[in-house]
This record gives C-alpha cells, sequence and structure tokens, in this order.
C-alpha cells in the first residue's frame, strides 16, 4: 500500500498548476456571470496536451490511467476555475471513454485526434426529460435505414451542445416492450451534431454558466452506420464501463472545490478583525474548516482506492460509488462552511466562495444523485432488497 503520489502524478499537478495559473479569479467570475465557452482556456489545456490524458497512445494520447487522471481533475478544480473548468474538458476527456475501449481502430482513428488537437468538442446525450436517472426508461429512437439510422428524440441537461460538434448518443433500437430489461435495446452512437436536425435550447441554471447545459430535440438526425460504436443493442453497457471512472473524477473535482474554498476561508479568517483579534482565531470558525479538511482527505483516500481498484482491473462499483458519495459531501460542506466564514461578504461574488458553493451543488446530483448511490451500497454491498 502506498499513500504517495508518483512522480508522473506531482508532474501532473505542477503541469496543470502552471495552465491555471493564467487564468484567475477575474477571468472565472465574468465567465460566471456572463457565460460563452471558456475556449482559450480549452485551447490552452490542448496545447499542454492534456485532453489526450485518457486517450490511446496509437491515436496520439497518454494512456494514464484514472488515478492520474483524478490527480488532474482534482488540481483543475483546485483553481479558481472549479467546475466551469473542470466540467469544459470533462466531456471531451473522458466522455468519449466507451470509444477508445468499443470503438474500432478506424472509428479511434477518425474521431479521437481531433477532440485531443482541441479541434472539436463533443456532447454526452442519454438524460432524458421523462426518464430521468431510469436509463431504461429512455425512448429516443434510432431507426434503421439503407446506409445507416434515422434518429428522433429529446434529451436534457446535455452539456456543451451550444458548442460541440459531436454527441454521443444513446438511442433505443429495439422497442422496449421487445426487451428483457429497459436496459436492452440501447446502442450508442458519436454523431454529427447536425443544427438542422438537433435544436438546442440552453437551461438557464444555478452556476457554471460558461458550460452550457441543453436541451436537445432531435428531429430526423440522419447518422451513417459507421457511427454506431460496437454492437447494436449493447449501448447501455458501453456507457456502464465509463461510469466508475466518472464517478471517481467527479469525487474527485468535488474534493479539489473544497479544498480551494478552504484555502480562501483559511486565508479570509487570518484577515479579517472583529473584536479586536482575527475571526480565526475563534474555534467556531477554526473548527468547522479543520474538520472539513479532514473529510476531504479522506474522500480523496477513497478516490485513491477506487481509482487503484479501477486501475488494476479489479471491481470497484462500491469503492467508485463512495468516492463520488463522500467527495461531493465533502466537497459541498467545505464551500458552505467557506461561506459562512466570510460573514455577509460569503455572499458577495467578489469573494468567490458563493460561486464555488453554486457549482460544487452539482457533483451531488451527477452525474447520478446521491440517493442512487445510496441504493447502490445498501442492495449491492449491504444485500438489501431493492427498494424500487
Ligand atoms: C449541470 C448539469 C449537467 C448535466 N450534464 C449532463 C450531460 O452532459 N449529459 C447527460 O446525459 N446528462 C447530464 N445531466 C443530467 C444528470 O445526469 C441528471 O440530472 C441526473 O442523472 C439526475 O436525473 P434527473 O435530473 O432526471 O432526476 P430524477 O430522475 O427526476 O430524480 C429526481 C430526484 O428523485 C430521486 N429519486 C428518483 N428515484 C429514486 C429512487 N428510486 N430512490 C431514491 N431517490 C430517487 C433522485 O435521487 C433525485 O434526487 C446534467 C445535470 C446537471 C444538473
Amino acid at each position: 500500500m502506498d499513500f504517495m503520489l508518483s512522480e508522473e502524478q506531482r508532474a501532473i499537478e505542477d503541469g496543470i498548476s502552471q495552465v491555471m495559473s493564467d487564468f484567475g479569479d477575474d477571468y472565472w467570475l465574468d465567465k460566471d456571470k456572463n457565460g460563452g465557452f471558456p475556449e482559450d482556456y480549452y485551447q490552452a489545456m490542448a496545447e499542454g496536451g492534456w485532453l489526450g490524458v485518457s486517450f490511446p497512445e496509437e491515436v496520439g494520447g497518454a494512456n494514464l490511467g484514472i488515478g492520474s487522471a483524478a490527480v488532474m481533475m482534482k488540481t483543475i478544480a483546485s483553481s479558481s476555475g472549479a467546475m466551469q473548468a473542470a466540467s469544459a474538458i470533462h466531456m471531451n476527456v473522458f466522455g468519449p471513454k466507451s470509444i477508445a475501449v468499443f470503438g474500432t481502430d478506424e472509428q479511434k482513428q477518425r474521431w479521437l485526434p481531433p477532440i485531443i488537437r482541441g479541434e472539436q468538442k463533443s456532447a454526452f446525450g442519454v438524460t432524458e426529460p421523462n426518464a430521468g436517472l431510469d436509463t431504461g426508461a429512455i425512448t429516443t429512437k434510432a431507426e434503421r435505414t439503407n446506409d445507416g439510422y434515422v434518429i428522433n428524440g429529446r434529451k436534457v441537461w446535455t452539456s456543451t451542445a451550444q458548442v460541440a460538434d459531436k454527441i454521443l448518443l444513446l438511442a433505443r433500437t429495439t422497442p422496449r416492450d421487445e426487451c428483457e430489461r429497459g436496459i436492452d435495446g440501447l446502442s450508442l452512437f458519436y454523431a454529427d451534431l447536425d443544427r438542422d436536425a438537433c435544436d438546442v435550447r440552453e437551461i438557464d441554471k444555478m452556476g457554471r454558466k460558461s458550460v452550457d447545459s441543453n436541451e436537445v430535440f432531435i428531429d430526423n438526425l440522419k447518422v451513417s452506420a459507421d457511427d454506431l460504436i460496437g454492437e447494436e443493442g449493447k449501448g447501455f453497457r458501453y456507457i456502464l464501463y465509463s461510469m466508475n471512472p466518472e464517478r471517481i473524477l467527479i469525487g474527485a473535482e468535488a474534493i479539489g472545490i473544497g479544498q480551494e474554498a478552504i484555502r480562501r476561508a483559511s486565508n479570509y479568517a487570518k484577515e479579517r478583525v472583529v473584536f479586536g483579534r482575527p475571526i480565526g482565531q475563534n474555534q467556531s470558525i477554526q473548527h468547522p474548516l479543520a474538520e472539513s479538511w479532514a473529510h476531504l482527505e479522506a474522500a480523496w483516500m477513497m478516490c485513491l482506492k477506487a481509482a487503484s481498484l479501477y486501475d488494476a482491473g479489479e471491481s470497484c462499483g462500491a469503492e467508485a460509488n463512495a468516492a463520488k458519495y463522500l467527495g461531493s459531501e465533502a466537497g459541498f460542506t467545505a464551500c458552505e462552511r467557506a461561506v459562512m466564514t466570510h460573514g455577509g461578504m460569503g455572499y458577495a461574488k467578489e469573494f468567490h466562495v458563493e460561486r464555488l458553493m453554486r457549482e460544487v451543488m452539482i457533483n451531488r446530483i451527477a452525474p447520478v444523485s446521491q440517493q442512487m448511490v445510496l441504493n447502490f451500497l445498501s442492495e449491492r454491498v449491504l444485500g438489501l432488497p431493492k427498494s424500487y
């Protein structure tokens, strides 16, 4: 057992911190207020070669494990960029993991290098308004034609669809009533996000304004048979493959944001003087911050444990879900405490902690809710009866 980061992981921390230092508080506050995809940041990541970290070497990627990816995403999130910076690249770096694993060599060569070079962005279209967390209930339909498929339906919360060129799309190819389980009969496509067939409408939301989320109305989207990933009907299985890594990374990102919040709160508590002494001299200010530090560290250990199991090819469902759960809770609580430490100024945008608190809320909701994580642990780890 080794609790030390490797030399490679330390180099990732240094390299990412270097990029993030060019994008400070004013940059991200402006993005939070006015939106607009952080393209210059995205291009800086591409130039540094960071968009290919998890892609195979044969297409120009670095093929690093999830442990290293978690270090990278935590470092990004523990900057002023928080979830805006993490999500701007999250979709593109880790969304297409299923292509890297289940795509043909031809598909990998066609699709992955443009992402690594920062020339193309991809959105991830799974969630639907009438299905929610019950992915087996999705109704977006892909029907066979002579040379491919035609897709009709509706997605919701599709992030980056305003700027994406491509969409990784889950659609039903076999009617639900002909399948044994809801999750059967679904297929995964990597399609052009053709604006003539996809009406993309942005959702006005609580935070992370620069990384848009959308409703997508799909009307006769034509997709070539070459753009189907793997076999028809196995799409959910392919998505499942990337779910554990994504949970680990979402946990790591929340932890990064929480650490940034605690850092800001501690600095403020040292400087702000009330009743003739720094507020940080009061234990009621110190203890919540110290406790959050401990919770964040413990959650990070769970992320690293889950990543280490995943990278060793072992099953890690329980640990990955626990990492997502613990990281998101610890991150959110740390941000809330950072706001309270700042008193009235915690509510002011110029101190940034309210922005961190709004952004870290996402990690508790997506890609899976905290309740569904607890359902999974209750059933699969504790052996309790399925509750839904
Ligand atoms: C900012 C943001 C970005 C997103 N980006 C994307 C994206 O790029 N692509 C994409 O496909 N999706 C995306 N999502 C969608 C996200 O994955 C879903 O919002 C999430 O999975 C929850 O689904 P839902 O909103 O439909 O909630 P619902 O399924 O409607 O659930 C609502 C509430 O009920 C609870 N609940 C439901 N059933 C049970 C049960 N059996 N037991 C206990 N509790 C239950 C849930 O836990 C939740 O709290 C994004 C969401 C957000 C907020």
